[in-house]
């Protein structure tokens, strides 16, 4: 291994590949098992070194070494990816840290494309995009932190997809290199039936199949401010879930479209008084002022026929405000004292189903979770994604830990579980809306995929074929 360091130097440069002790400890980053870090917690595997690539070139030259020389590689670029994705399973392992090839490359407004390197951190494209009237309209609770080709890695999903979509739907195309160092490129058709799409051999493969060095994403006039906001008190969640349904499935794209229940609304809205069983729901609706106003007037309307009443905007800008606010805490000391002194994780389980199915796996998970999990403080839920033919439900919990230590592989995944086995029993039950699969939900791939998991292992082996790229991600370990 020692001679693998000096051959990637010889490859690289020397400032290319760290070695230094404190950096190989903090490689994971703060946001991997942020619980057990506050419990002195340390990876079981350090990695090799870190290799930092600035060029496709780089990315390429590395992967051929390590597919040639049996080196497992994960790639990272904003390190915020919550399923473990970073975690290493074996003492044969380097991190590939590809956020220094952070470059916009093009910028087409004419044709509303933007093209950057996959280390681009998304609020800095944002940033630049919004000074000439335009978005990403991309915009995950991680935006400040998380970098393109991460959010393109793991099939992210922003706030306002209801309007603009999931990243499937905003990426044009895209540049990858494959273990054995080949660079492909997907060039950016507005649309093409040339056989399958290629883009999704790489959108959602959580760096297990290739890495992705430059990003195509689409890009939308922006008009924020022409927002119509509302929000209202509906009497119960599974009657909100039924105003969402009739709202989407008339033909309204609001771009936020969030409900809450009782438990999930008073740990981040306490000023909203809810009576007990009732739900709070709010929107936003956006696009050519004409447009937004029209769909919020529809809003209106559906949402008072299920008998919602209206409370207002200031919910709306209250969330506006403050989504994204965990960013400032997340993985730092103040989050990890609290810990110590809460011994409580608190996190969330993000799962799909049909408008037909959705309310039965939020009942049955609402009834059964406290009965299975005896160290659960808090289960609630709230939808934020919707679409044509279903919706999401974001299950939040607080768990009491028994051994901090072991939190993630044991007593979480306990939850997660039980959680997930409620939603897989529904035929279009999803136990992974967004997040990706990592190296603990990834235990739930063959019964997500049911017949057509055979197929993942075979991409697997087709794209991978000697396994280097992030084991136990995508599949799990044998
Ligand atoms: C506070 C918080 C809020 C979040 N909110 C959301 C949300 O609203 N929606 C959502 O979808 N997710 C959310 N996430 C999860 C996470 O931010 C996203 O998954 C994000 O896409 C990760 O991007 P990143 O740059 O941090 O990637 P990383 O964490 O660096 O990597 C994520 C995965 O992608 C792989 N990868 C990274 N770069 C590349 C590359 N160039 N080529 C190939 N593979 C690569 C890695 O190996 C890993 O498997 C949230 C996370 C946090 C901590």
């Amino acid at each position: 291994m020692n001679q693998a360091i000096k051959d990637l130097t010889a490859l690289l440069g020397t400032e290319k590949v760290l070695t230094d002790d404190q950096v190989l400890l903090e490689a994971d980053g703060p946001m991997t098992r942020p619980f057990e870090k506050a419990f002195g917690y340390k990876p079981k595997f350090l990695p090799l070194c870190v290799v930092k690539a600035m060029s496709t070139e780089d990315v390429s030259k590395t992967l051929k070494y390590c597919n040639d020389n049996g080196i497992c590689v994960i790639t990272k670029t904003g390190a915020t990816c919550s399923e473990d994705q970073l975690v290493i399973v074996n003492d044969h392992t380097l991190y590939l840290d590809c956020s220094g090839m952070n470059e916009l490359i093009a910028l087409d407004e004419y044709s509303m494309m933007a093209t950057v390197g996959c280390g681009m951190p998304l609020a800095r494209l944002e940033e630049i995009v919004n000074e000439k009237g335009l978005t990403t309209g991309h915009c995950p609770q991680s935006q400040p932190l998380a970098h393109l080709g991460g959010l393109c890695a793991t099939r992210s999903i922003g706030q306002f997809s209801t309007y603009y979509g999931g990243i499937e739907d905003l990426v044009c195309g895209l540049e990858a290199v494959l273990p054995s160092g080949e660079v492909v490129r997907i060039r950016n058709v507005p649309r093409r039936a040339a056989g399958p799409d290629l883009r999704h051999l790489f959108i959602g493969s959580e760096g297990a199949l290739a890495v992705i060095t430059e990003v195509t994403v689409k890009l939308f006039k922006y008009y924020p401010d022409d927002f119509w906001k509302g929000a209202y008190v509906v009497n119960s969640f599974v009657e909100g879930i039924a105003a969402l349904r009739d709202i989407i499935t008339a033909g309204y794209r609001p771009s936020v479209v969030r409900l809450y229940d009782k438990a999930d609304m008073d740990l981040n809205y306490g000023s909203v008084e809810l009576a007990e069983g009732e739900a709070c729901m709010f929107f936003v609706a956006e696009g050519p002022p004409d447009i937004a106003r029209v769909t919020g007037e529809n809003i209106d309307r559906i949402a008072k026929e299920h008998g919602a009443r209206y409370a207002g905007t200031k919910i709306v800008d209250h969330w506006l405000a403050t989504r994204n606010n965990i960013c400032d805490t997340i993985g730092k000391e103040a989050a990890r004292e609290e810990f110590r002194q809460t011994k409580t994780f608190y996190a969330t389980c993000e799962i799909s189903a049909s408008w037909t199915e959705v309310s039965d796996i939020y009942n049955a998970v609402m009834e059964k979770l406290p009965q299975q999990i005896p160290n659960l403080t808090l289960l609630g839920g709230h939808v934020s994604h919707s679409y044509q033919t279903g919706t999401n439900i974001y299950f939040v919990y607080h768990l009491r830990a028994n051994d901090p230590l072991q939190l993630t592989e044991v007593e979480q995944w306990e939850l997660v579980n039980c959680l997930c086995q409620e939603v897989l029993k529904k035929s279009t039950g999803g136990a992974m809306h967004h997040h990706g699969t990592g190296k603990v939900r990834v235990k739930l791939m063959k019964q997500e995929h049911g017949s057509s998991y055979v197929l993942m292992e075979r991409l697997k082996k087709m794209m991978d074929p000697n396994g280097i790229m992030n084991p136990g991600t995508l599949i799990p370990l044998e």
